[in-house]
C-alpha cells in the first residue's frame, strides 16, 4: 500500500495536492481537518470540543485526534493506499500513526513536505477565508496556526528526515508544476 503523508504549514496546499494524489494513484484521502469540520457541522460532542481549539488556532488534543484517526482508518479497508492530510501534527501523533500502520502490516511510504514562506501562506489563507468562510482563516487565528506549526509540527520534519522518508518540495508555482514534483517523489517509493 502507498501511505503518503502530505505535510506543510496551513495554506501550503495540502488539501489541493491531496485531491490530485487521490485521483492519480487511486487512494483514499484522510484529512483530519475535514473530519473535525464535519463533526462541528453535525454538532456532535467531538465537534463541540474541537470548535474551541480550531477557532483559536490551536491543535485539538492528541488523544482525541489519534482515537478519531483509528476509526477513520478502519473505515478505509481495501484501498490501494491513503493520503494523510493534516495528520500527524505532533510527535505523539506520528508515533501513533506508525503503530496504527504497523498493526495493519503497513508503514509510511513517503512524507511530502510542501515548502512555502510565511508571507505567501498568510496571503493565501486570507484569500481562502474570504471565499470559504472558515472561522479560522482570519489574521489573528492564522498567526497562531503558523506559530503552532513552527513549534509543534515542523519538528516532525527532522524525525522523518532521520527515517529517510522526507521529500521536500517547493510549494510555490502552479498547482500542476507542484504536482509534477510531488509525483516524482511518490513514484520513487511506488
Ligand atoms: P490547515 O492545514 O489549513 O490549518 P486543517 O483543515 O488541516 O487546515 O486544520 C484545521 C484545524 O483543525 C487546525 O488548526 C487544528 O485546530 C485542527 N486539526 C486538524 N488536524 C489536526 C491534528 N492532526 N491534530 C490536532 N488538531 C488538528
Amino acid at each position: 500500500m502507498l501511505n503518503i503523508i502530505i505535510f506543510g504549514a496551513p495554506g501550503s496546499g495540502k488539501g489541493t495536492q491531496s485531491e490530485y494524489l487521490i485521483k492519480k494513484y487511486n487512494l483514499a484521502h484522510i484529512s483530519t481537518g475535514d473530519v473535525l469540520r464535519a463533526e462541528m457541522k453535525n454538532g456532535t460532542e467531538l465537534g463541540k470540543l474541537a470548535e474551541g481549539y480550531i477557532s483559536r488556532g490551536q491543535l485539538v488534543p492528541d488523544d482525541v485526534v489519534i482515537g478519531m484517526l483509528g476509526h477513520v482508518l478502519d473505515s478505509k479497508k481495501d484501498v490501494a493506499g491513503v493520503v494523510f492530510d493534516g495528520f500527524p501534527r505532533t510527535l505523539p501523533q506520528s508515533n501513533a500513526l506508525d503503530n496504527l500502520l504497523k498493526e495493519r502490516g503497513e508503514e509510511v511510504s513517503v512524507v511530502v513536505s510542501l515548502e512555502v514562506e510565511d508571507p505567501e501562506l498568510i496571503d493565501r489563507l486570507i484569500k481562502r477565508g474570504q471565499q470559504s468562510g472558515r472561522s479560522d482563516d482570519n489574521l489573528e487565528t492564522i498567526k497562531s496556526r503558523l506559530d503552532v506549526y513552527k513549534d509543534q509540527t515542523s519538528p516532525l520534519k527532522e524525525h522523518y528526515k532521520n527515517t529517510g522518508k522526507l521529500a521536500s518540495v517547493k510549494g510555490v508555482g502552479t498547482i500542476d508544476e507542484i504536482f509534477v514534483l510531488i509525483s516524482e517523489a511518490v513514484d520513487k517509493v511506488k
